[in-house]
């Protein structure tokens, strides 16, 4: 008997692991998932995204069902603990062939050489694939031979890759006649403490609805909608994506359908969602070629002499939202209310964390994934060092954020604001930016914190600090 293994990469469609199983041979194939409650915890998953996974572990049973594909979920303490019961399982059902997707993280990625030991000793293979990113790690390198530093090259190859090689998807499961549907409507639960991500339609609402959607009448305006909070302007499909329940090679297919010219030029406003795509196949592929990253490291060594003051009192204010910055505050309520935050958002406060606060930049990284839906190690850690500065390609640690510019710049009526600060509903749109001298003037300094810092003189301490 194959079993498929699944991990992040819970989908049917353009899952080389499962067609490869239903290749190899003529035996029965099962599908299993083995829950690690302790090492989601070690690894700080958010109970929105744990719970997010479960729903698609459900739909992915059913599918897989009708496939004629029986499913198990299975229960481990941590990676080690995985191992264990992966080679019991196939012990106990004579399994000689395990296929699975490879994940990229350090402790992923010995969880599975460890595997690959186990399963050896009893007879077992284990075949691994690549499924996580459109084109594959160790494709696209510099002339000599390393991983690019710097986005812009490694985007360029990654676009010349793509124009050589293509870009290929599984081959399709069908229904086959050896394999009869099952019905067997078991319900899977996780056993961990999750936080509903009802909110979040499953993934087959993604690929009938919303992504058409997209396509069609979003794609076109991404550049322009894409940095402000307040416009439905995104895909939204992070999700889906950290979960593996849409494929990055397919929906890049999709956008080359809808502008099959655009990779011909890369500064075209057709590509500047598909760059987004290649910045999550940049950090992924800087993961694969620094392992140490997963360990926290300043990917630029220089920054490894700062120590962070991390004042607690204000750590907890950016935490609760409450620095007396409204775009900085509307940001993290959106974040702890809903498991997701726009982009531009994550940058303002991970450089407010990091820069107005000098609290260190890993704090920030460990706080969103504890609330993320979209939680993924690689675009968190390269985010978050982007940010800091510390990072590949980061951001220069003079340019420091004014929180009050961006707001006025990116939520110019306070239409995000208002939505998350309750209290400043009233306020007028020029005020709203900065409140406090308007809540002074009307008497109603009760409606909203006082700011914890000043942002000119923080940020001449930031410069300083960095500068050390
Ligand atoms: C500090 C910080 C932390 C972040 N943490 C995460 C995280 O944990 N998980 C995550 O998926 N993204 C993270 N991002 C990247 C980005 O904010 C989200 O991917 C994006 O907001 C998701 O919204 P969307 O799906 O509507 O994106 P769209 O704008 O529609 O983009 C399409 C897809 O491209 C990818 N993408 C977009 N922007 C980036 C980026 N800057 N870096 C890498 N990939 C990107 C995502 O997969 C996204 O779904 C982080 C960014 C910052 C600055």
């Amino acid at each position: 008997m194959n079993i498929i293994w699944f991990r992040r990469d819970l989908r049917i469609s353009d899952n080389i692991a499962l067609s490869s199983a239903l290749k190899h041979g003529t035996g029965t194939c099962k599908a299993i998932f083995i829950e690690t409650p302790e090492q989601w915890k070690a690894h700080n998953t958010a109970p929105i995204q744990v719970d997010f996974l479960e729903r698609h572990l459900n739909l992915l049973s059913e599918k897989l069902e009708n496939l004629g594909i029986p499913f198990d979920v299975l229960s481990a303490t941590n990676y080690p603990n995985q191992v264990d019961v992966l080679a019991q399982y196939c012990e106990q059902f004579n399994v000689k062939h395990v296929f699975a997707n490879t994940e990229v993280e350090i402790n992923e990625q010995l969880r599975d050489q460890t595997a690959l030991h186990a399963l050896k000793a009893i007879s077992t293979q284990l075949h691994l694939f690549e499924c996580d990113v459109i084109v594959n790690k160790g494709a696209v390198l510099n002339k000599e031979g390393e991983m690019y530093k710097v986005f812009t090259p490694f985007k360029n190859s990654w676009v010349k890759h793509i124009q050589l090689h293509g870009v290929q998807l599984a081959p399709k499961i069908n229904q086959s006649s050896a394999r009869k549907p099952i019905s067997n409507s078991r319900s899977h639960q996780l056993n961990f403490d999750k936080v509903s991500s009802n909110k979040w339609p499953l993934v087959t609402e993604i690929e009938e609805t919303v992504l058409p959607d997209f396509f069609d009448h979003k794609h076109f305006s991404y550049k322009e909608n894409r940095d402000f909070p307040a416009r439905k302007g995104t895909s939204g499909i992070s999700p889906y994506l950290a979960i593996g329940a849409l494929s990055p090679r397919a929906v890049f297919l999709n956008a080359l359908q809808t502008n099959p010219h655009m990779l011909e030029n890369p500064k075209s406003v057709e590509f500047t969602w598909v760059n987004e795509l290649a910045w999550r196949d940049f950090y992924k592929h800087l993961l694969f070629h620094f392992p140490e990253l997963c360990k926290h490291t300043n990917f630029q060594p220089k920054f490894n002499t700062l120590r962070w003051p991390n004042s607690p009192y204000a750590y907890t204010k950016w935490c609760n939202g409450e620095t007396g910055y409204p775009i900085v505050d509307a940001a993290m309520k959106q974040l702890t209310q809903t498991g997701w935050m726009h982009n531009r958002l994550r940058m303002i406060v991970a450089s407010f964390l990091t820069k107005h606060l000098l609290i260190d930049w890993r704090l920030g990284e460990k706080f969103f994934m504890q609330h993320l839906i979209d939680g993924d190690f690689s675009a968190n850690n390269g985010g978050w060092q982007w940010a800091a500065g510390t990072g590949c390609d980061a951001q220069p640690y003079f340019r420091i954020f004014n929180p009050i510019t961006q707001s006025e710049k990116f939520d110019p009526n306070g239409d995000f604001i208002r939505k998350y600060i309750k209290g400043l509903e009233n306020v007028p749109s020029k005020h709203i930016h900065f409140p406090h001298e308007y809540l002074k003037a009307t008497k109603q300094t009760s409606l909203y914190v006082e700011p914890i810092v000043d942002h000119k003189s923080a940020r001449l301490t930031a410069l300083d600090f960095y500068k050390q």
